[in-house]
């Protein structure tokens, strides 16, 4: 069995959030990490590597640096490692990253495909069942547990209220949450074939399959971002100190002023 695991570099926002002067995001200000998703959805490939032997390739699209991420991947448990990187891709909005990311998975085999739900940074949770459609196999958004049962995978998709359990014939590809597991930590066995023994692969513009010029990078994207503004805060609110019929009436007072009732 072969799992492909698709993982974006983000910066993390933990520290906060660095802003260039235009509104837009000051990448290079802030630490790089493994999107916690994808590294939910990697633990996730992982414990099925564990289980039935499956091969397990990590593949990523940005920049030279976020070959780090593939490493660290490869020190957690993932057998191969894929760069996409080029020049032309760069300023990709979704459209042209799922076309990119599923351009190069036309040049390997997989049974299943698992991308985070949602990237920290982008934040649109669009890229995974893109990539599915550009490939046209199933997908299953919002994975909380994922199993396989012979030539099908069974899903937990968490939904508002309830759960929903689904299943899939592979070729498929399934969207993680990070509440899907605890991820573990690299090995120092790990972490040394990953630097020293195991190949990042790079592939550029040249190796993706089927894939039409004017749907990759800026040019191939059709979202522009029109303009970047800071939220407005919302006010403090308004502090009444009063007895609870009061309370009451006066709430009810404010909604209907309001027109909320
Ligand atoms: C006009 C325009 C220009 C942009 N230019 C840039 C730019 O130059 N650099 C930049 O970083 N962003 C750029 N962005 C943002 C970019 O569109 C998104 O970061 C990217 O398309 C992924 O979308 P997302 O973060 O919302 O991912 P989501 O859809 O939220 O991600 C879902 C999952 O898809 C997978 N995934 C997403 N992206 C990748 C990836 N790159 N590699 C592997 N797996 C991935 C991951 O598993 C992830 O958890 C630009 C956006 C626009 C509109």
């Amino acid at each position: 069995m072969k799992i492909v695991v698709c993982i974006k570099q983000v910066p993390d926002t933990k520290g906060g959030v660095k802003f260039n002067p235009d509104g837009t995001l000051n990448r290079t200000a802030m630490l790089a990490i493994m999107n916690p998703d994808d590294k939910a959805g990697l633990e996730a490939a992982l414990r099925i590597k564990d289980e039935t032997g499956a091969e397990v390739t990590v593949v990523t699209m940005g920049i030279p640096k976020a070959e780090d991420v593939l490493r660290e991947a490869m020190a957690m448990g993932a057998d191969k490692a894929i760069l996409v990187t080029d020049r032309v891709l760069g300023g990709a909005d979704t459209w042209a990253t799922s076309t990119t990311i599923a351009g190069a998975l036309r040049n390997i085999d997989y049974d299943l495909i698992i991308t985070g739900r949602q990237a920290i940074d982008g934040d649109t949770a669009q890229v995974g069942p893109q990539i599915a459609e550009h490939l046209g196999i199933p997908v299953i958004s919002y994975a909380e547990d994922i199993k396989i049962d012979g030539d099908s995978v069974i899903v937990k998709r968490q939904y508002e209220d309830r759960y929903h359990e689904l299943k899939a014939k592979m070729p498929c590809l399934v969207t993680a949450l990070s509440e899907l597991n605890v991820p573990r930590y690299m090995t120092p066995g790990g972490i040394f074939d990953a630097y020293d023994e195991k190949e990042v692969t790079v592939w550029g513009r040249d190796n993706l399959k089927d894939v039409d010029d004017s749907d990759l990078g800026l040019k191939g994207s059709p979202t522009k971002i029109a303009k970047a503004s800071d939220k407005v805060r919302k006010g403090a609110g308004e502090k009444v100190t009063l007895d609870p019929s009061e309370s009451v009436e006066y709430i009810m007072g404010k909604l209907k002023e309001k027109h909320v009732i």
